[in-house]
């Protein structure tokens, strides 16, 4: 087993591979590429090489250091995301600088997995240019982006960059039948994830995953009334609230991890701060992506009706419903229009959906929303 298996047949991650293996360790590299062509795997699989003690540079994937990187509990592996829209400045001054400064607590590496790098404005970006400038030997930093025009020539020029491919459905259907998903689950979930092969992975191999999202696919013909919209917004973030809850209990242990690795002693509270910083952030990302989530399959459901509507089954992503999907297409009551809007509304509501706003009231609007829009086939023109 190796940290790279997840990457088999991506030529660009094999050669990536090959470069730690001969100890090639730039000190920054961009990785760019589309959504789910694997960009955080490789960079978690560079991350987990580097601090691999089993089998330094190629990474194991079964001592603790390999998992604790691929679990994202390693004091040394770091991962910025975006708060909302942007990777504030503030976050790369305070967290990511002074971080960078310090030596690794255990392994060989610091490294620094800055996903959607991108979202830094150029203020950010300037502030991130000094530690790529200046590096110590023993940090390294890994951004990722899929919209290099938004990334100073600067930081471009200082990186080592390495390109990675969307992966085509026909692998990403190979990769999980053979990681033991069956056929139909890994077609679906090939489908439903838009070529995007890690969201393929969850869908396929994650219970939690797939049934959250049977919850989210059996939302729209709850919504007959407004009172069935509000309820079933609740119940979305209600869901959203224990995914944190089980998040925070893994946190936890990275605080115990934390503790054991650099005992209690002087300087060590700085650490430990940066941990609760980023852990606060993490917790508000999580239900950020599960609020996303549940809308992204929402529009996927009425996409695939007006799919549906004009020709075969073949671009259904959904194929798992089909039965319910086929009894909306009927619906003549629900003009095209109507699912074109909602389509559009979940797009625009998934697009500023931020920290700052309420999300009760933004999944309470979309839902009233689209429940007017399109309400539940049985009961057209009851409640609304
Ligand atoms: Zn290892």
């Amino acid at each position: 087993m190796s940290v790279w298996d997840r990457l088999k047949g991506s030529e660009a991650a094999e050669r990536l591979c090959a470069q730690m293996a001969g100890r090639e360790v730039a000190h920054a590299w961009l990785l760019l590429g589309p959504a789910g062509s694997g960009k955080l795997a490789a960079a978690v699989a560079m991350a987990a090489s580097l601090n691999c003690k089993v089998a330094p540079g190629e990474g194991c994937g079964e001592c603790r250091e390999c998992l604790r990187v691929l679990r994202r509990h390693h004091p040394d592996v770091h991962h910025v995301v975006p708060e909302g829209p942007l990777i504030p400045v503030g976050v790369v001054r305070e967290s990511i600088i002074p971080e960078a400064a310090r030596s690794p607590f255990e392994g060989p590496y610091k490294v620094f997995i800055i996903e959607e790098a991108d979202r830094m404005n150029d203020e950010a970006q300037n502030a991130l240019l000094k530690s790529l400038e200046e590096p110590q030997g023993d940090t390294v930093f890994i951004l990722l982006s899929e919209h290099e025009q938004e990334l100073l020539e600067t930081i471009y020029s200082r990186c080592r960059v390495v390109r990675l491919d969307a992966v085509p459905e026909e692998r990403i259907v190979a990769m999980l039948t053979e990681e033991g998903a069956s056929n139909t689950d890994a077609l679906l979930a090939a489908r439903v994830s838009d070529g995007d092969l890690e969201r393929a992975r969850t869908f396929a191999l994650d219970d939690a995953t797939s049934e959250r999202r049977r919850l989210w696919l059996g939302i729209p013909r709850r919504l007959a009334s407004p009172v069935d919209a509000l309820d079933s917004a609740a119940e979305v973030i209600a869901e959203a609230k224990e995914v944190v809850k089980r998040r925070e209990t893994l946190q936890k242990e990275e605080v115990t991890d934390l503790a054991e690795a650099m005992g209690e002693g002087r300087g060590t509270a700085m650490a430990r701060n940066a941990l609760a910083t980023r852990h606060k952030r993490e917790l508000r990302r999580v239900e950020e992506e599960i609020l996303g989530e549940a809308i992204q399959s929402l529009a996927s459901f009425y996409r695939d009706v007006l799919v549906l509507r004009v020709g075969g089954t073949d671009a259904v992503a959904n194929l798992d419903v089909l039965e319910e999907i086929e009894s909306w297409v009927g619906a003549g009551e629900i003009p095209d229009a109507a699912l074109v809007q909602i389509i559009d509304r979940c797009i625009a509501t998934r697009a500023t959906f931020t920290r700052n706003a309420n999300a009760t009231l933004q999944m309470e609007a979309l839902l009233l929303e689209i429940g007017r829009l399109a309400p539940a086939p049985s009961r057209v023109g009851s409640a609304w």
